[in-house]
């Protein structure tokens, strides 16, 4: 399906096969000389498909594209290496690139499960989703070009970009400004264009779907404080067209803010009842909290009770910086209390 959605700018929705998301937004600009793609799709035959009909249908072909990645989730960033011809620049920002390098560091994640009372036998069968991101994207060209440190005046390769805060981005009559907007992804970018008041929100802002917010393995950041900041952030800016990842344009962002704020005002809180003295695991709360899935805790595939551990954990961590729960290593188990 493809909509015109502001002149020039077309919403293309890309099919997610087997995916509870259903669908993935790539959007096209056209421009003078060169055409941007705004996120891609995985890399799977149906998406290709999809996206390369649309593009034809588009009067344009990856030759005559470069690709913008609002974060490098694989519903998002899946298909822009396969995608990208010889010619064309992949922008994308250092921090979720940097975040790739350390993927594959073995024994990070049993160390993690172990340490949040994950069942230590369901860890291989909970990473499905990263191996198969790790085997359909092509981690080594991408991490060869990596930038020594992130947002630094960082040489730049000949095929990857790499994007930081306030960066201006000029493709046809627009001109959009990137927008740090960490939280959902480490370095989630939002683009910006302030003449038109259109905002491309990534997933940082979806109109209908809660965008998860995790806390990995080896990640020492505080996600969930990112996350609302960097909705404020976007809640100051005129906006009258969301450009979302997922699903329809939308304009009542300053109300959809409101809702995601308390959303996770209301988990933390509920996540927060259930401490005691005593004190709880991460995996213990993750059991207990409500998620918007249709079956029993036990029930849930490995994949998803790992989802929701790392959203546990990163809201346990919100709120241990805030000093409203306290934390504390037992037999190499570490439980959270109320303070
Ligand atoms: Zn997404």
């Amino acid at each position: 399906m493809i909509e015109e959605v502001m002149p020039g700018i077309y919403r293309i929705e890309v099919p997610l096969p087997d995916e509870t998301l259903k669908t993935v937004n790539s959007y096209l600009l056209k421009g003078k000389e060169r055409d941007l793609l705004v996120d891609t799709g995985m890399n799977k035959k149906e998406c290709w498909e999809a996206l390369l009909s649309a593009l034809r249908e588009l009067g344009t072909s990856p030759e005559k594209i470069d690709i913008f990645i609002t974060h490098i989730h694989h519903d998002h960033f899946g298909l822009a290496m396969p995608l990208a011809s010889k010619e064309a620049t992949i922008y994308l920002n250092a921090r979720d690139a940097e975040f790739l390098k350390d993927l594959r560091v073995p024994g990070k994640e049993l160390v993690y499960a172990r340490l949040n009372g994950f069942p230590v036998d369901e860890v291989q069968k909970a990473m499905w989703q990263r191996d198969e991101f790790i085997k359909t994207t092509s981690l080594e060209e991408l991490k060869k070009a990596l930038p020594g440190s992130a947002g630094d005046d960082v040489p730049q390769s000949k095929r990857f970009h790499f994007l930081r805060d306030r960066d201006i981005l000029n493709i046809g009559e627009y001109s959009f400004e990137c927008l740090m907007t960490p939280g959902h992804s480490s370095g989630h970018l939002c683009l910006y264009e302030a003449r038109h008041k259109i905002l491309f929100s990534g997933d940082h802002i979806l109109e209908d779907i809660t965008p998860a917010v995790f806390l990995w393995p080896g990640d020492k950041r505080n996600p969930l404080k990112e996350y609302l900041n960097s909705l404020d952030r976007v809640m100051e800016l005129e906006v009258e067209a969301v450009l979302p990842g997922h699903r329809k344009v939308f304009q009542d962002y300053r109300e959809r803010i409101s809702e995601l704020k308390e959303h996770h005002y209301y988990r933390k809180e509920e996540m927060a009842s259930f401490l005691d003295a005593n004190g709880k695991n991460a995996y213990q709360i993750a059991s207990k909290a409500s998620w918007n899935i249709p079956l029993p805790w036990e029930q849930f595939p490995p994949h998803l009770k790992w989802m929701a551990l790392a959203e546990t954990l990163a809201h346990l961590k919100y709120m241990e910086e805030n000093k409203q729960v306290k934390s504390e290593l037992r037999d190499g188990v570490m439980v959270y209390y109320r303070s």
